[in-house]
């Protein structure tokens, strides 16, 4: 049987390790905020390449407490525009429109569906004091180019790095190009958590600070609250699990771009477009993405032969009932994407004889 992803066979492959790990932190006494966390939070920033790693609950934390340090801190007022790309996962949204920020939903590139440069500067206004490119499916936005627009706007760049752990442009990672990253640590993606978790780096001192007070009730020091803040924070077992897998990411990475090599070198069917790569290292297939007219028989053709798929995503933000206010705006890229995307199985578990069944699948459909 093919799973589209297997989590507790990924597991399985450190599985001593990670019971040793939540021994230590059973026998520790110590739970929340101890050393279990500084120590992944030093590992994952020296990872990325930046100076400050500071672990929250979720991704979605990660991007929203970001953009609060910084109204926090003055960088940001309410009713600043945010540029956002418009076929990005609702997270990223949802982030910008809970700190009453403005998002300038801004159409995909067409090949590889991230924020495009020129469509970016096109849409910057005199309010415009933010970028949030997304680095969707695992494949790193065109940083260069988007920071040369934030420093020539002074605009403020946070990256959606929640699907991209790893993933680089000559060298230098996900997490490291903006003023700040998000990543999510949810159990699917890339470098995924036993449950919740999500952080930020960062290599700018104040804001790390300013996050650090913020994840927790808005206190620096004990008793002593500088902002109104929240209850985000990194429980030390997840931190423990996450100091585990980060040691195997890379050899994952491997794994999948190996599953993405196979997909790409043995599927050449007409009806279906492959994804874009603009680099080996640019992209390290959180999704491996085909776009086919007729989709849904696809989906089902593939489903017929057991091979298991999933649309990532079926609606796009400005068509969700919690943005009703946008349903009648039109995004056709981003929209024909919706209609169009399939995500074949990827994952580190995948065997050789599931990869192959996969493209044979792919390609007798007619
Ligand atoms: C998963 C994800 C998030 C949110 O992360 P959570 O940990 O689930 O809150 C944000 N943005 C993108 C692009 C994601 O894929």
């Amino acid at each position: 049987m093919i799973s589209f992803l297997d989590l507790k066979a990924i597991n399985a492959a450190c599985r001593d390790e990670l019971l040793e790990a939540c021994t230590r932190v059973i026998d520790s006494g110590w739970y929340i905020t101890g050393n279990e966390l500084s120590q992944f939070e030093q590992a994952f920033a020296a990872y990325c390449g930046a100076e400050h790693c500071i672990g929250v609950a979720n991704g979605l934390d990660a991007l929203t407490l970001t953009l609060r340090a910084w109204k926090e801190t003055g960088r940001l007022k309410e009713g600043d525009e945010v540029i956002v790309p418009a076929n990005t996962y609702i997270a990223s949204i949802l982030a910008i429109t809970e700190n009453r920020l403005i998002p300038v939903l801004v159409e995909p590139d067409e090949t590889s569906f991230n924020l495009c440069p020129e469509k970016t500067e096109a849409a910057i206004t005199a309010r415009t004091r933010a970028i949030l490119p997304v680095h969707l499916y695992g494949q790193l936005a065109d940083m260069p180019a988007l920071m040369d627009i934030a420093d020539r706007h002074k605009l403020l760049v946070l990256e959606d790095s929640a699907q991209a752990h790893g993933a680089s442009i000559s060298g230098r990672k996900a997490g490291s190009w903006g003023h700040a990253a998000g990543f999510s640590f949810y159990p699917g993606k890339n470098l995924g958590a036993l449950g919740d978790a999500g952080a930020i780096t960062t290599s700018d001192a104040e804001l790390a600070q300013t996050l650090r007070a913020l994840r927790n009730y808005g206190s620096h020091e004990k008793y002593k609250n500088l902002f109104q803040g929240v209850n985000s924070r990194l429980d030390e077992i997840q931190a423990a699990m996450l100091s585990v897998k980060l040691k195997y990411l890379d050899a994952q990475t491997a794994q999948r771009r190996e599953v993405a090599r196979l997909y790409r070198e043995g599927i050449d069917n007409p009806a279906i477009r492959l994804p874009h790569v603009v680099s080996e290292e640019q992209h390290v297939w959180h999704l491996f993405v085909v776009r086919c007219a007729r989709r849904d028989a696809l989906q089902q053709h593939l489903a017929g032969l057991g091979i298991p798929t999933l649309v990532h995503y079926p609606v796009a933000p400005h068509q969700q009932a919690a943005y009703a206010a946008w349903n009648d705006r039109h995004y056709p890229v981003t929209e024909q994407i919706h209609a169009e995307v399939l995500s074949l199985p990827m994952g580190p578990h995948l065997r050789a004889e599931q990869i192959q069944a996969v493209i044979r699948g792919v390609q007798d459909f007619h």
